[in-house]
């Protein structure tokens, strides 16, 4: 069969197929980008649905409108408004089948072969394979541990003059690490300065350990002039209340959204109003504060636990930053003392030992990092993660 060309620019990603490994019996899997099922308030959603099938069963079950469904729009809005976000009104907002859906309509909306876009290097990798599919050229911006470096950042974006730059700014996937406030300021202002749309891919800010991390580019953006008409969020309820509904959203200046919005009518017309009107009970109900502290309550625990292992099992072997919130913690093998720097070999030999995890190249868009991988810390508990790292130490002195 002759396929669309466009399919010529992605690979299957090769963290596909280290998934199909990981049904072996016994596996410990860090490898996941999931957040743990036994976190999800059941009862809630319950009540929810039922709540959703009661008052507005004529909506919930109804073909509805493609900006999304009202009720939620405003929760939403309401839920932004609550950290910090102003000037954000529910009709301002586009609700999306998952974060996801709002990065593949930005890469309809804005990509055309040979396009040029901005990640951070690393970054998520359906990001990448997303823009690709778009014929973008994604070009990749050094990181350090307060996030993407800004003035190599701007190096970049006077050279290749992108179409966009891509960042998760807070806790990302996968380096867990969090763009300073100095740094979020700057890059408002390269927006602004060089007209380039900053996309901000923000799943995760709401899993904050201690200290609430800085506040996001869209609650910054009404403090650097003209920011706002250059910069698009994508929020998402997937990590904190469930990835099954599928509830995400997309901020975004007005010509943008309403393009987005006519590609979403082609692609799925809206988003299931069953599980908007469901959240949107969910979150008129009030459940979510709790979900959330219960979320990062057991989020740090395990984050400072496999923090620990780590330094009690791998040593000098690896270095990493603890991360602040959540899910990933980002690996590097220092090589000290000739000890393995081959994150592909250490992901081989620890599924001999019985534990997964992703290595870090395939996060690159260029220059990957062979030395890097990433680590899960949310869906296995304590015990499951003492086990699993201390095989990660028997995988890295295990011989070749
Ligand atoms: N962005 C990032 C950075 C992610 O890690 C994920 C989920 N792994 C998504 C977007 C997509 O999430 P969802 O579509 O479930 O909202």
């Amino acid at each position: 069969m002759q396929f669309a060309e466009r399919l010529n620019n992605v690979e299957t990603s090769a963290i596909r197929e280290l998934f199909k490994l990981l049904g072996k019996p016994g596996i410990i899997s860090f490898a996941g980008g999931f957040p743990d099922s036994a976190m999800f308030d059941v009862a809630g959603i319950r009540a929810a649905t039922e709540a959703a099938l009661t008052e507005e069963a004529g909506g919930a079950l109804q073909y509805g409108a493609t900006e999304g469904y009202q009720p939620l729009r405003e929760q939403l809005a309401a839920l932004m408004s609550a950290k910090g976000v102003t000037g954000v009104a529910p009709t301002d907002l586009l609700v999306t089948t998952g974060s996801q859906q709002a990065l593949d309509l930005l890469g309809k909306t804005m990509i055309s072969p040979g396009d040029k876009v901005i990640v951070e290097g690393p970054t998520f990798l359906a990001t990448i394979q997303c823009f690709r599919l778009y014929g973008a050229e994604v070009i990749s911006a050094p990181i350090d541990d307060h996030g993407v470096d800004v003035e190599q950042l701007e190096k970049l974006i006077a050279e290749h003059k992108p179409k966009l730059v891509y960042l998760i700014p807070t806790f990302g996937n996968p380096s867990g690490a969090t763009l300073s406030l100095e740094r979020r300021r700057k890059v408002l202002e390269l927006a602004v300065k060089y007209q380039t749309l900053v996309v901000e891919d923000d799943p995760y800010g709401d899993l904050y350990f201690d200290a609430a991390p800085p506040p996001s580019l869209l609650a910054l953006s009404f403090e650097v002039p003209g920011s706002r008409e250059w910069l698009a969020h994508c929020g998402s309820l997937s990590k904190v209340l469930s990835p099954g509904l599928r509830i995400g959203w997309l901020v975004a200046p007005a010509e943008l959204r309403d393009r987005a919005v006519m590609c979403k009518q082609f692609s799925d017309a809206h988003t299931s109003t069953f599980a908007q009107a469901t959240a949107a009970q969910y979150l008129r109900a009030g459940h979510m504060p709790a979900t959330l502290a219960k979320v990062r309550a057991v989020y740090a625990e395990r984050a400072r636990a496999m923090g620990a292992a780590l330094q009690r099992e791998l040593g000098d072997a690896v270095s990493f930053v603890a991360p602040q919130g959540g899910l990933f913690l980002w690996v590097k093998l220092t090589g000290a003392r000739g000890q393995l720097q081959d994150a592909n070999v250490l992901a081989q030999r620890a599924i001999a030992q019985g534990v997964a995890f992703v290595p870090g190249a395939p996060f690159f868009a260029q220059n990957p990092d062979v030395s890097t991988f990433r680590l899960s810390f949310a869906t296995a508990d304590v015990a499951k993660i003492e086990d699993g790292i201390a095989r990660l130490g028997q995988a890295l002195r295990a011989q070749a």
